[in-house]
């Protein structure tokens, strides 16, 4: 990954999220009920300088780095998991310009991110090839030293709202589908053109709509080179990807745990619930299992990704993918167990003290948001690679 270590300056992480979480807090309901995009808690991150999280402080930018990018997804996932995966999928975004944009986009774009003016969305998704990350279909066009871009997109988080796309091309007419060129456009170059309407069952703040975007972009808004998104996503896009969406669902899965053991631990929870119960106690100790485990992968890749090591050996991507169906697994295994654990009353009603039912609906769409499947297909080809089986270092030691 190529993002800078430094600690971020000034206000500390803390004293920005303190700003925001309350935002996240009274918002995060609202934005349920009425699927619309979470435009208060967007205003308050761009406010408190967390849109520029990653962006090097040279670039005017925190100069934060991966275990910032967990930290933070888990505070904002603790409140508002919508919210909070916007905002991971924009620091994705900014990870993939920070390690591959040429110097002119650099200088014209990540001071911009830094100041809070810009939220990234992203475009991957296409009607004909459904998720695949590594292949696209519409093809970029060449006209007098412009690239025209022209691209169906079937679901974008945040597309109404962002002010910039990184969109995943083909990377001409000719070339073939796997020739993939990863382009950024400023919303300001383009017609947006919103279609069909946004009501799923959960992750409804993410407001995430199908949109045709049009318009013509410098040369220079490609990033990395051109057919070669597989570099960019390989080194930045899906480390820091899976990174912050394992982060934002351990956060919600962590904070829904803790309301459930204060509940259990408060004077009103010791006349409704027997927390000398067999079945209690096994069942949060699952819930811390799968917690800790998902924590420990999550700690493992983060290493993984930080190190100056070669990012393409089979065991790294295999603990990377793993961590993507892992988390996605398990986060909701967790908030299931909990609805089990505190039954109806607090497990299954919308209106109960703390929002177990969301979760439940929200934290379904993880094993969906780029399918699992096609992660589990790509991770037995890599088992057969890796004859060694070779584990994280302090296993296979
Ligand atoms: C909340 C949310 C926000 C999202 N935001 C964005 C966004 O901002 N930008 C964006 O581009 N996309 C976004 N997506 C889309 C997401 O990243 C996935 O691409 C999309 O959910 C995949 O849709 P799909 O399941 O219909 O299609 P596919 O990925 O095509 O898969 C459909 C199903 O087919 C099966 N399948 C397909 N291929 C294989 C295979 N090779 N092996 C085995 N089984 C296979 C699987 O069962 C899979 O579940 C978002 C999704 C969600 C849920």
């Amino acid at each position: 990954m190529t993002v800078t270590t430094q600690a971020p300056a000034g206000r500390t992480l803390d004293d920005r999220l303190a700003e925001v979480l309350p935002v996240l807090h009274d918002e995060s309901r609202e934005v349920d009920d009425t699927a619309e995009f979470p435009v208060r808690g967007l205003a308050a991150l761009r406010e408190s300088g967390l849109m520029g999280l990653l962006v090097p402080e040279e670039l005017g930018g925190l100069g934060g780095d991966l275990d910032d990018l967990v930290s933070v997804s888990m505070e904002l996932a603790g409140e508002c998991l919508s919210t909070a995966l916007i905002w991971g999928m924009h620091c994705q975004q900014v990870a993939a310009l920070v390690g591959h944009a040429g110097p002119e986009l650099r200088e014209r774009v990540l001071p911009r991110i830094g100041e809070g003016k810009v939220y990234v969305a992203s475009v991957t998704s296409e009607k004909g090839k459904g998720g695949h990350l590594l292949s696209a279909e519409a093809p970029l066009r060449r006209e007098d030293g412009t690239l025209l871009l022209e691209r169906d997109a079937p679901i974008v988080t945040g597309a109404l709202q962002a002010d910039g796309f990184l969109v995943t091309m083909r990377d001409d007419e000719s070339a073939p589908p796997n020739a993939v060129t990863l382009v950024y456009a400023d919303r300001d170059d383009l017609t947006i053109e919103a279609s069909g309407s946004w009501n799923p069952m959960g992750m409804r703040g993410t407001h995430s709509v199908a949109v045709k975007l049009a318009g013509r972009l410098p040369e220079s808004n490609v990033v990395g080179r051109p057919g070669e998104f597989r570099t960019v996503a390989t080194r930045s896009f899906i480390p820091a990807g899976h990174i912050a969406w394992a982060a934002c669902w351990l956060g919600s899965a962590r904070a829904a745990t803790k309301a459930v053991v204060e509940l259990l631990r408060s004077p009103s929870g010791r006349k409704q619930f027997d927390v000398d119960s067999e079945t209690l106690r096994t069942r949060l100790a699952r819930v811390r299992v799968d917690l800790d485990a998902i924590a420990a992968l999550l700690s493992q890749v983060v290493r993984d990704a930080t190190s100056e090591d070669d990012p393409e050996p089979p065991p790294i991507q295999l603990r990377l993918n793993a961590l993507k169906i892992f988390s996605s697994e398990r986060s909701f295994a967790v908030v299931d167990e909990l609805i089990q654990l505190v039954g109806l009353r607090y497990g299954y009603i919308r209106d109960a003290p703390f929002p177990l039912e969301r979760l439940f609906r929200d934290l379904r769409s993880a094993s969906l948001n780029y399918a699992n499947d096609r992660l589990l297909l790509a991770n037995g080809a890599l088992a057969l690679l890796d004859r060694e089986v070779t584990l994280a270092p302090a296993a296979g030691r």
